[in-house]
């Protein structure tokens, strides 16, 4: 059979966080340096139906795509690399591909038969892998299976891979990454581990064509045959992958190791381009020189894992490089924060942004912090419930509405200056939960988020069910806070800002999303600009 779409599947043995996300997107950047168009897809074993109901401390934060999906956090890498945007289709769980099963055998589709693991569930793998390839915009799909081989969770995932590779034979091939450990008191690598994890690939019937090394240490010549002859691939094909400053070298490293052309040889694609990256080397230039350096504080309640905040931290990055400018983030606890420490804790940062979230937990400190930089006048982004929570602590010390809150704390409350949108109450009636994905979004040009985005229409990414009470609106704009950006169908407020503030900017969407190395985000731009001025 032929099929003109090309697959690479990336699989990962030995251990967990390998970085198999970012080798996925490294070799994607490099095949779209060369003139493909390349998407890159994630299936992920564990049995949620998608990410967004997983607290952020299980796997880090939960992306948001355009159309809405909830995802895992690898998709921000993917498009923060490739710069072109995923969807629902680039994220599958076996939670996802159960429910459609099942929801398939009650409707009678499989005309009395068993449904079982081998073909259903694997048919319905393969279906997915291929939704993105029979859209006809792709030369290639990447697919990263999560998880490692051996895992009994990736076995469906591994069998489909494995019936695809005998399906579509010169259209496939398998990417294995694995581990070569330094032992240090034997003083050397050792390859064991990644013969054994082939082994164990070779046991489900995959045989894995190229193989990428995750080392301390430089892998000689000696070893690379070693490995080539004990795994059957050759020794173009065993890819050296040493651990990197930034995650944004690892491409050109790639592309150094050859990463690209031996794939493009083992799908029988022409190489004759050579990949053009000089917008990422200027980035990259920039990233490691910087000329300035800022302090900020990023308050939310999930600090001990970096992951939580990931695209948070990505897009502070990409705008901070843009103004060759290093940002030193300072995670700090939202529950460590008192009316007492504040000063003591914040005091000395030239911005602070508090975190989306959830729940309660840590409020009465984000409410604190906004009031210590909104008096001290301090660069503030607020995102998501930043924002809201800014809308809280201004009700309370300045308009005067002591018991101020969000329904989503305190229900009952005299001032829901939070509250949930008519709109939204429908959908959750109806079993939905969330507003998600791109919403419209107009803005007043007398603003600093018009400076930022030098534009009057803009679409960014939602994820919540709560928002701005309107009916507070004129009570706000009278002492300060200015509603700066609506949703132009629904008027619902989308940016606050106050006016006599240096920088004092809240949004209820999801700036992080859409930053990538391309095109950083203007609202991270902006705001460490105004960090740096703020010094
Ligand atoms: N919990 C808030 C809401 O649901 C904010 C969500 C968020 O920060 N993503 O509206």
């Amino acid at each position: 059979m032929s099929n003109s779409t090309k697959y690479v599947f990336v699989t990962g043995g030995v251990t967990s966080s390998l970085g198999k996300g970012i080798i996925s997107a490294s070799l994607a950047k490099l095949l779209q340096a060369r003139g493909y168009s390349v998407t890159i897809q994630k299936l992920d074993p564990y049995i949620n139906i998608d990410p967004g109901t997983l607290n952020p401390y299980e796997h880090g934060e939960c992306f948001v795509t355009d159309d809405g999906a909830e995802t895992d956090l690898d998709l921000g890498h993917y498009e923060r690399f490739l710069n072109t945007p995923t969807s629902q289709a680039n994220n599958v769980t076996t939670g996802r591909i159960y429910q459609s099963v099942i929801d398939k055998e009650r409707k009678g589709e499989f005309l009395g038969k068993t449904v079982q693991v081998i073909p259903h569930i694997t048919d319905e793998i393969k279906e997915r892998i291929q939704i993105l390839g029979k859209k006809g915009t792709y030369d290639i799909v990447i697919t990263e299976i999560g998880g490692t081989v051996g895992d009994i969770e990736s076995l469906p995932y591994v069998e489909a891979v494995r019936q695809m590779m005998w399906e579509f034979e010169d259209d496939c091939i398998v990417v294995h990454l694995t581990l070569v450990p330094y032992l240090a008191a034997a003083g050397e690598l050792k390859t064991k581990p990644t013969q054994h994890s082939v082994k164990q690939l070779l046991e489900l019937g995959v045989q894995p064509d190229v193989l990428v090394c995750r080392t301390e240490h430089d892998l000689d010549l000696t070893l690379r045959k070693k490995i080539a002859k004990f795994c059957n691939v050759s020794v173009d094909a065993v890819i050296e992958s040493k651990d990197a400053e930034s995650i944004y070298e690892v491409p050109l490293m790639m592309q150094e190791e050859e990463l690209d052309k031996v794939v493009l040889e083992e799908l029988h694609l022409p190489k004759s381009s050579a990949p053009v990256l000089d917008r990422w080397k200027e980035f990259l230039g920039r990233l490691q020189n910087p000329k300035h350096e800022v302090n900020i504080a990023l308050v939310g309640k999930y600090v001990e894992l970096k992951d939580s905040y990931k695209s948070i931290s990505e897009a502070f990055i990409h705008g901070g490089t843009e103004l060759e400018c290093k940002v030193n983030l300072n995670w700090i606890h939202s529950e460590s924060i008192t009316e007492e420490n504040v000063e003591k804790v914040l005091g000395g940062h030239d911005g602070v942004l508090v975190a989306p979230g959830f729940g309660s937990r840590g409020i009465k400190g984000k409410i604190t912090a906004v009031k210590y930089v909104r008096e001290n006048k301090i660069p503030f982004l607020g995102i998501c419930l930043g924002m809201q929570v800014a809308v809280i602590e201004f009700a309370r010390n300045v308009i005067g509405l002591k018991d101020a809150h969000t329904v989503e704390i305190s229900p009952e409350c005299e001032n829901p200056v939070i509250s949930m949108m008519e709109e939204q109450k429908k959908i959750t009636n109806m079993g939905g939960t969330m507003r998600l994905g791109s919403y419209g979004c107009n803005l007043i040009s007398d603003s600093k988020v018009y400076q930022a985005y030098n534009r009057e229409s803009i679409k960014e990414r939602h994820r919540h069910r709560y928002e701005f009470n309107n009916d507070y609106l004129e009570q706000y704009e009278a002492n300060g806070m200015k509603a700066k950006g609506k949703n132009p169908e629904t008027g619902l407020v989308e940016v606050v800002e106050i006016d006599d503030h240096p920088w004092f900017v809240g949004v209820q969407f999801h700036p992080e999303y859409k930053s990538t190395v391309a095109k950083p985000h203007p609202l991270f731009t902006g705001f460490v600009k105004a960090a740096l001025q703020n010094k």
